[in-house]
């Protein structure tokens, strides 16, 4: 078997650099098998990178043996002098293309691609709500008071959820995203005025209040509060038991996550914008993360996500996957968390409601009674629809 060709489909080009928008592959080889795979760059600001990736990659796995996933992940990594240097665009095209061939050897043997990466270590997978702030449900908000956002709580336990993340500081009082704002009246580095921690700690309190103690609270700083901030916020939110804390810090520097480590009373995550085992060793190391989020669309795909969850359960680390994008990466987050023995929780980020989202492939995976279970279709269990690939913009490597 060989791979003949590869489409890029940038799924929802009229969205570009706004919201998300995801961007996918599909892997197409001479025995008429295919496979999908994501690439996790369908948010943020590096779209159009997305798909001009995998054009370059891509061209190096054209007659390759599609069943070769090591050799052809490690010909990305050493061979195209850019792959070991990493980062977010050469990581998450490789992801992409890995998760791809990791769906044509599934389709090819005839199995889901978890029976190949160990079979059953959780039969089901427990489901967070994410992104409480967003509110939760089909249009997307920008939650103030924190009546808000115990309603959107009382939404998603109403579904079945049993744990929700929030960004509490994500909002400002005005009731715009903090990016948008430049007057400066809502800092979330060197040192939190008390208006934003006390609204901060009063929407966590509302939360609390309309889950009861049985719920569990994920907090989410999207790296906006640095070393100070972060503990600040952490300290006045330990009364309220969190699960644990997102990104409290720059994703990148471990000295600094261990610092808050060392300074609060809630377990530490981050993972969504590191990358490969070389970029998790200094956190294992220094055991400043007790969970890590790799996306698998981004990590460096199934190949590499199963490696940094194995390297992570040497350090009693668990594995929340990173979900932010299409249904795709849900299907490729499913595939390796049931496969792991040191899996936390799934996460369910509230874009994924969205019918935009929702309607790009085939199968409308949703969780139940918040679990998820895994499909059993040979593959990843996903494939985008005809729809969605006829509307697309689209590339060829051929
Ligand atoms: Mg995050």
């Amino acid at each position: 078997m060989k791979v003949i060709s590869i489409d890029i489909f940038d799924l929802t080009p009229e969205l570009g650099n706004r919201g998300i928008a995801p961007i996918c592959i599909r892997i197409n080889t001479d025995a008429g098998l295919c496979g999908f795979g994501e690439v996790g760059l369908g948010y943020g600001n590096a779209h159009f990178a997305g798909t001009g990736i995998v054009r370059d990659l891509g061209r190096r796995v054209l007659g390759r043996d599609p069943m070769d996933i090591e050799a052809i992940w490690e010909d990305l990594f050493r061979n195209t002098f850019w792959g070991m240097a990493g980062g977010t665009v050469i990581n998450a095209g490789m992801s992409a293309i890995d998760i791809a061939l990791w769906d044509i050897k599934g389709k090819a043997l005839g199995v889901p691609v978890y029976q190949l990466l160990g079979g059953t270590c959780n039969e089901k997978l427990r489901t967070y709500a994410s992104q409480i702030q967003f509110g939760w449900g089909p249009v997307k908000q920008y939650l103030n008071a924190p009546a808000d956002y115990a309603q959107a709580t009382q939404d998603a336990i109403a579904q079945g959820f049993t744990a929700v993340k929030v960004d509490p500081l994500g909002v400002t009082d005005q009731g715009e995203w903090v990016r948008s704002t430049e007057d400066g009246s809502w800092r979330l580095r060197g040192h939190l005025p008390s208006k934003v921690l006390d609204l901060a700690c009063a929407r966590v309190e509302a939360m609390r209040q309309a889950g009861g103690h049985t719920l569990d609270i994920i907090i989410e700083n999207h790296a906006f509060t640095d070393t100070n901030t972060a503990i600040q916020l952490a300290r006045a939110l330990e009364d309220f038991q969190i699960y644990y804390m997102e990104e409290p810090v720059h994703p990148l520097n471990s000295r600094s996550m261990r610092e808050i480590r060392d300074n609060v009373n809630i377990p530490l995550a981050a993972g969504e914008r590191i990358f490969t085992r070389w970029g998790y060793r200094p956190f294992l190391e220094d055991r400043s993360l007790q969970v890590i989020q790799p996306d698998f669309c981004l990590v460096g795909g199934i190949t590499e996500g199963k490696k940094v969850a194995d390297l992570a359960n040497l350090y009693d680390c668990m594995v929340q996957g990173h979900c932010c994008g299409g249904p795709i990466s849900t299907a490729a987050a499913m595939q390796i968390e049931t496969a792991i023995p040191n899996f936390a929780i799934h996460e369910l980020h509230s874009g994924a409601l969205k019918a935009h989202i929702r309607g790009l492939c085939k199968y409308d995976h949703m969780p139940e009674d918040g679990y998820y279970r895994v499909p059993e279709a040979p593959g990843i269990g996903q494939e985008l629809s005809e729809e969605a690939m006829s509307k697309a913009d689209h590339y060829l490597v051929c």
